[in-house]
């Protein structure tokens, strides 16, 4: 097998970066198709605001699900108009819409991120739901973003919440990736992990030790800094790369097994995958030392380490294997971490890593 990597062809950071994405458009052409949700409209630069589809750009309303009759609508205005590029502006069901129906058009797109709180804006795959909101399917683009640009300005103003779950969702990077060049398996691009694939994994871990409850704090304070600016890049760029170049593995497959219950759904991706990630690391014989070291780091920040905080406490028996049965389905990135890993192994790991969160919990207060 090959070694296979993916990047995004330009990323750009930085305060008012926004004010770049016009002459970003121009690069691809004369006619742009902006896709935004209500509340990162107000982020667009005025005069996009107001322009109609006979305009230079155009704006898409985003109904709220990335789903096939959303992207239907797309489609359409992009071809109506014939767009050159697309832009996604706003969180992961926008961007993923952009991206679908942009690679569908055969059209680059520019993906705009308002929050950092996940890996997806950099990648070359994304999620449609049912127009109820269920997992549908994953899809893979031809080529990954042409441009992301990530406005400083904007990401200290959003919810800290939003990049607290981004932490959730870069902390198991580097532990997945590692899973998959220990064990040969394929990554998210279809290949063998490149040493730029792991070593950014590995860089996106040692920003969030050092710099993720300074930037928490910043976030909540709404300061542009640069432990936030740090971190900013590690959710959005080197998760980015780090996952799809790197590979998946249990805490992803965790994370899909705790949307089986509905309790769960209030709870940010980020979330999930980093409670995945506490009880995928029962799998994988990892030190009780580097185990330690990510429990200190999510109780620090606010990532959810008990069942309790997941939303289900108590929970019975009969739930519990149903999470851990979806989790090692056919297919699941549960394997990557080595051979005959079963539901019964992941229903221990679930059970073990809450007690443990609660150890952490009552420890550091
Ligand atoms: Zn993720």
């Amino acid at each position: 097998m090959n070694l296979v990597a993916c990047f995004p062809g330009k990323y750009i950071q930085g305060r008012r970066a926004i004010l770049n994405l016009e002459k970003m458009m121009n690069q691809f052409g004369d006619k742009a198709v902006i896709l935004t949700s209500p509340t990162a409209r107000k982020y667009l630069p005025a005069h996009f605001v107001h322009a109609n589809s006979s305009s230079q750009v155009s704006t898409a309303h985003f109904g709220g699900e990335c789903s096939e009759e959303e992207l239907e609508a797309l489609m359409q205005q992009i071809c109506n108009e014939r767009a050159d590029v697309v832009v996604g502006m706003g969180g992961g069901k926008v961007i993923d819409a952009a991206k679908i129906a942009a690679d569908r058009a055969e059209v680059p797109v520019i993906i705009v991120p308002t929050i950092a709180s996940t890996d997806a804006p950099c990648s070359g795959c994304a999620v449609t739901y049912t127009n109820d909101g269920v997992f549908e399917k994953v899809h893979y683009q031809r080529m990954n973003p042409s441009v992301v640009l990530v406005d400083m300005d904007i990401i200290a103003k959003a919810p800290v919440r939003f990049l607290v779950a981004g932490m959730g969702d870069a902390l198991a990077t580097w532990f997945e990736a590692r899973s998959c060049a220990a064990t040969s398996s394929v990554n998210e691009c279809g290949g063998l992990s490149t040493m730029a694939g792991q070593n950014l994994a590995r860089l996106c871990y040692d920003i969030l030790l050092e710099y993720g409850l300074q930037a928490k704090l910043d976030n909540e304070a709404g300061v542009v800094s640069q432990a936030l600016s740090y971190v900013t890049e590690a959710n959005i760029l080197l998760s980015g790369i780090g996952f799809e170049s790197g590979g998946l593995a249990s805490a992803h497959a965790i994370h899909n097994g705790l949307t089986a219950l509905e309790e769960t759904h209030a709870f940010y991706h980020g979330e999930k995958v980093a409670f995945g990630l506490l009880a995928g690391l029962n799998l994988n014989g990892t030190a009780d030392h580097e185990i330690e070291e990510v429990y200190r780091f999510c109780v620090s920040v606010g990532l959810p380490v008990t069942l309790a905080e997941l939303g289900i406490a108590g929970v019975t028996k009969e739930k519990l294997m149903q999470v851990a049965r979806k989790s090692v389905e056919t297919g699941s990135p549960i394997h990557h971490e080595g051979r005959g890993i079963t539901a019964e192994n992941v229903y221990d790991a679930l059970l073990k890593a809450d007690v443990t969160g609660q150890r952490f919990i009552a420890e550091m207060g």
